[in-house]
């Protein structure tokens, strides 16, 4: 038996690793849950996981699921203390970090402090505080898996390779719903158009991220940390069929690959039964039936976002962090019509001339940087405010 908690439960990551779950329940048992706002479905999976401990976000919320919860009562926590609570918590062995943003930063943080594995979808979590989180999960000699599809692809190609032999790791983008979109009409998308991703089913904000190819740059960086590889040698290979999932060559020239149709409970399941396998329901992958895989360098004028995770990454330590907390407001700011789409890139760009990149020494102080560019972001957000 393998406990888990789940930061984030109900989101797109939360919903797919408790479907994993529950088609595993002899190998699984949940410890605690924690959810934002949206009660109604942590209560429903309350009934059905019983988890000792549960945390909302606002004390408020806390009262209204006590209320409503009748029969099975889990321990109810709020705020960042719940979420560390629940990051912590008693017996599980290992922590699924699925909350979107740097919220996502502390509780992770926490969990590895307190000696559980995490497996990683926040991949903000390492844009923000990578050397930081790296150093901790060497100090607590804990294991952190991928539970992004690239990293997962990544992951599972390097499986007994050595290290020292990689020369490049290749990731793999859909290239999102703009790819094919004449340049000049970018600035008048919509918001429903952005919304419209080709291949994936996930929450808004990482979906907006694969419109501008930010979420190719948040995953350039989280790469570098995860597999402690430079920038020069993580490639960027837009592949609209989203079929290779990432890939990493070798010395001699040989090339691996991960390939699978896309569906997130695998590299979820694969994160959670490391190194076995299990059925995961995914669909299976037939290569005849596709018309073909087609591969392509991205173009920094479509996707300027990218261009800018590799110029943060060149900058140094905190520069990531600012890019990330001005990418959050700024697709925030675009989801509620406050500015247009071309004006995401432009707010994280500008938000960055405005840093003097610094090291970075404790998470505290990544707060802070995250704050500071919160607030200079939403400074340049209300100059093009529409
Ligand atoms: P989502 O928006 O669907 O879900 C986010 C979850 O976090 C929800 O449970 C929400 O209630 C909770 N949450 C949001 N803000 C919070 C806050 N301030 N405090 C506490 N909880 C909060 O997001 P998602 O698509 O599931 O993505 C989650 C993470 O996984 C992101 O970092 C994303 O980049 C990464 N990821 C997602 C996918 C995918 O397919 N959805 C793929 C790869 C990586
Ligand atoms: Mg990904």
């Amino acid at each position: 038996m393998k406990n888990i908690t789940i930061l984030g439960s109900t989101g797109s990551i939360g919903v797919s690793t408790l479907e994993v779950v529950s088609a595993h329940p002899d190998r699984f048992r949940v410890v605690a849950l924690t959810a934002g706002n949206n009660l109604e479905m942590l209560k429903r999976q309350i009934e059905t996981f019983r988890p000792q401990m549960v945390s909302v976000l606002s004390e408020k919320l806390a009262v209204e699921l006590d209320r409503s919860l009748s029969g099975c009562k889990p321990e109810i926590h709020h705020g960042v203390e719940g979420l560390i609570a629940a990051a912590t918590a008693g017996d599980a062995h290992m922590v699924v970090a699925a909350i979107v943003g740097a919220a996502g930063l502390v509780p992770t943080a926490a969990a590895i402090r307190a000696g559980k594995d995490v497996a990683l979808a926040n991949k903000e979590t390492l844009v923000t505080a990578g050397r930081l989180i790296m150093d901790l999960v060497r100090d607590k000699n804990v294991r952190l898996y991928p539970v992004d599809s690239e990293h997962s692809a990544v992951f599972q190609s390097m499986e007994g390779q050595s290290r020292k032999d990689v020369l490049r790791i290749i990731l793999t983008a859909s290239g999102g719903p703009f790819l094919n979109l004449p340049l000049d009409q970018l600035s008048r998308v919509s918001i429903d158009d952005a919304l419209n991703h080709p291949n994936w089913s996930m929450g808004r904000k990482i979906t907006i991220d694969s419109a501008t190819m930010m979420n190719k740059g948040l995953e350039v960086i989280e790469a570098r940390w995860l597999f402690d590889t430079p920038a020069e040698r993580i490639d960027v290979n837009i592949h609209p069929q989203s079929i290779i999932h990432s890939m990493v060559e070798y010395v001699d020239g040989c090339v691996m690959a991960q390939l699978g149709v896309p569906d997130m409970k695998a590299p979820i399941a694969y994160a959670l039964t490391y190194p076995e396998r299990v059925p995961t329901g995914v669909n299976p992958l037939d290569l005849t039936t596709l018309s073909g895989l087609t591969f392509f360098k991205p173009d920094y004028r479509r996707f300027p976002a990218l261009k800018l995770a590799y110029d943060a990454l060149a900058a140094g330590e905190s520069m990531p962090a600012v890019m990330n907390a001005a990418n959050e407001v700024a697709v925030e700011a675009f989801l509620s019509g406050a500015i247009g789409f071309i004006d995401i890139a432009a707010t994280i760009a500008r938000t960055m001339d405005a840093h003097e990149s610094h090291t970075l020494s404790t998470i505290e102080e990544v707060l802070i940087t995250d704050r500071w560019a919160r607030e200079k972001a939403r400074e340049l957000v209300g100059l093009v405010r529409r």
